[in-house]
């Protein structure tokens, strides 16, 4: 699933292709994919994109606001009004400049949403701060983990305590700050959790500037490929020598998800 890096690279190409274009037709493909019809906003103009976690915010010309998810599989496309459909295209937005935005979706667990742009606080009011926010410091994580018997790797990908991260970079973010990904967020030690947010900014940004990581489905607007897969030290390589001790990286189950380490740089 797309993470913060995945969903900034897809806000950055979309940034410079839609802005200020005006919507001139949308064709739904799929039902089910948008919470309302998206007629309303027929005619209105794409002003400004922003991200929330691992929403992507479309402002528009009039008060209301699209807000969309990628989840497992979904993807923005800007092509020609011209290009050929395909299968998996579900929404299209047709663009003043004879483009069209595409939203496809192999598996359609993606989302669109119209809401009034007075109701974008209430939405996300419960998620956690983005990771550079001053809000995410250790006095924050101490408070959210000192009682928590759940393991550090499960709570990192609880979007309540800090937005974006997911299963990739929860794994890279542990390995780069050492700790262990089973110890519960109440055994984490207050050099730790200075840690943990150096490691989550460092990661991101090092992810950010590849494209985000590209395992199955991500692609970038012009369809390109993130390029950070070159460079996770854990996720995915399990059996293989860590890249700074060498000892083998192992793979676990956690809450249903996959988890990478390192047993000897990480405990
Ligand atoms: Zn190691």
């Amino acid at each position: 699933m797309p993470e913060l890096p995945e969903v900034q690279t897809v806000i950055d190409g979309l940034n410079q292709k839609i802005i200020n274009q005006t919507i001139s037709k949308i064709k739904v493909l799929r039902k089910g994919i948008t919470n309302c019809s998206l007629l309303p906003i027929v005619g209105e103009k794409f002003l400004k994109l922003d991200r929330r976690g691992k929403y992507i915010i479309f402002h528009l010309s009039s008060e209301l606001v699209m807000i969309g998810h990628l989840k497992m599989t979904g993807k923005f496309i800007v092509t020609s009004k011209y290009a050929k459909y395909h299968r998996h295209d579900r929404v299209i937005f047709f663009l003043g400049d004879q483009s069209k935005l595409i939203f496809n979706d192999i598996r359609c667990f993606g989302r669109l949403e119209l809401i009034d742009s007075a109701e974008l606080l209430e939405k996300f009011k419960n998620m956690g701060p983005e990771p550079w926010d001053s809000k995410y410091n250790p006095l924050y994580l101490k408070k959210k983990l000192e009682n928590r018997r759940i393991p550090i790797k499960t709570l990192l990908l609880d979007q309540n305590l800090v937005a974006g991260i997911g299963n990739i970079y929860a794994s890279e973010i542990l390995f780069e700050a050492g700790i262990h990904p089973e110890k519960p967020g109440y055994l984490i030690m207050a050099s730790e959790f200075k840690q943990i947010i150096k490691s989550t900014r460092k990661i991101l940004k090092q992810a950010l500037k590849y494209n985000g990581t590209t395992i199955s489905d991500f692609r970038r607007v012009d369809e390109k490929t993130g390029e950070f897969q070159n460079f996770l030290k854990v996720y995915g390589r399990q059996g293989l020598a860590c890249r700074i001790c060498g000892e083998k990286i192992q793979k676990l189950r956690q809450n249903q998800r996959s988890t990478f380490l390192c047993p000897s740089c990480q405990n």
